[in-house]
């Protein structure tokens, strides 16, 4: 039964059970109207009232300022690589909209994982000339990475190398394949985001996938855009959060006239969907749906954002606490060595001794489900998203402990 069960995934994740409950009526019949959330109108009032009450809570949990658009798009994260660099690219058109010579602006891209990767590397592949030997739309490049130390730490403060003139920065807050996770933005720690030595007025990107509504954001007007796949911390897959300054929502389309850009699909056009309030076509309707749910738990029964983030940084302490003590003992190996830069959300280590099947074993056997790490680097993870109890991770702890 579901109650025996401690789901550790990374995505999709766990949703609170009183959210799921509501859901369940909502879908055979919406608010007594008879009818399936998935079978109204997405134009009807119900449905503008879901979304529009959304919207509203994810402004208050997260105190989103009125200068940033908040959108409801699909696609994932991964859509995001690529809308987000179409629009950028659009918005630095249009600011050189006099200069004949638009010569192609470099890009930089903070590489700490595999998420910040495949985004880099979609950056490359639309940066391809539009004919052999043209210019290309873009230059991006890397402004620091780790992958030298396998992603499993941040770099610090004075290994960033941002170039004067990029049409933006970008980074992943938290990657969730290896877990490192920036510190709170703001924060006095030495991997912390270096906000100030990003040249001034350079857009600032921020993929918050796996780390969205687990503690506040401090400085979300330090961002240009904020995105977020819902299949973590907020709802089931299927609609992405883009949070966006309003000054850059561009009409991609003056930019194609003048050249220089590529084509951006109209889906990916922020304006578009800031514009038509997220409706500009059909949205992913049971995802909002879930996701309001969530939001308004959140609220009434977790204490807000402050809650939250209390309960996670207990869960935090819970697990690694409990795996530094089992390093200690030469059974496994912690992922991730700087504390400050272990993420809350995802937390991987490697069993010693060739015991890794044993452990997933004994955890199947407790009830520990879905722990086992990216396919791309093996290993252990367990996710301890916001729906994870602490009670959950206590007991995953004291099996780390016994094994
Ligand atoms: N960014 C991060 C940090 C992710 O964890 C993921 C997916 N797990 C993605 C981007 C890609 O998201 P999607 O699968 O929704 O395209």
């Amino acid at each position: 039964a579901r109650d025996q069960i401690h789901n550790f995934a990374a995505g999709p994740s766990p949703l609170p059970q009183p959210v799921l409950e509501k859901a369940a009526v909502g879908l055979l019949n919406y608010d007594g109207t008879g009818i399936g959330v998935c079978e109204l109108s997405h134009r009807g009032k119900e449905f503008k009232g879901i979304i529009e009450g959304a919207e509203a809570n994810l402004r208050k949990l997260l105190e989103i300022p009125d200068n940033y658009a908040v959108l409801f798009s699909q696609g994932g994260g991964t859509t995001q690589f690529s809308s987000v660099f179409l629009n950028l690219l659009a918005y630095r058109r249009l600011k050189h909209a006099s200069d004949a010579n638009y010569a192609p602006p470099t890009i930089d891209y903070v590489v700490t994982g595999s998420w910040s990767s495949k985004a880099y590397q979609e950056a490359e592949r639309l940066s391809i000339p539009p004919a052999p030997g043209a210019k290309p739309f873009a230059e991006p490049r890397i402004a620091a990475t780790t992958k030298p130390a396998k992603f499993t730490t941040l770099p610090k403060a004075d290994e960033y190398n941002f170039s004067p003139e990029a049409a933006y920065v970008y980074y992943c807050e938290n990657e969730t394949i290896n877990g490192v996770e920036f510190p709170p933005a703001g924060s006095q720690s030495p991997y912390a985001f270096p906000f100030d030595r990003v040249p001034e007025g350079v857009p600032i990107v921020a993929d918050y996938s796996s780390s969205f509504l687990s503690r506040p954001i401090p400085q979300i007007e330090r961002h240009a855009i904020i995105y977020a796949g819902a299949q973590k911390n907020l709802g089931p897959p299927g609609v992405t959060i883009v949070i966006v300054r309003k000054d850059l929502l561009v009409d991609t389309t003056e930019a194609m006239k003048l050249g220089g850009v590529p084509a951006v699909p109209i889906q990916s056009e922020f304006k578009t969907l800031a514009d038509n309030k997220s409706l500009y076509n059909t949205p992913p309707v049971f995802s909002i749906y879930v996701s309001a749910l969530v939001l308004e738990y959140l609220l009434a029964e977790r204490g807000g954002i402050a809650g939250i983030a209390e309960t996670n940084s207990a869960k935090g302490d819970a697990l690694y606490s409990a795996l530094d003590e089992a390093e200690a003992k030469g059974k496994l190996r912690v992922v991730v060595k700087e504390k400050d830069a272990r993420s809350l959300m995802n937390i991987t280590f490697v069993i010693e001794g060739d015991r890794e099947k044993e452990f997933l074993e004994g955890a199947e056997a407790r009830g520990f489900r879905q722990l086992k790490g990216h396919r791309s680097v093996g290993g252990i993870r367990a996710s301890l998203y916001n729906a994870v109890t602490l009670d959950s991770v206590k007991a995953l702890a004291e099996y780390i402990k016994s094994f």
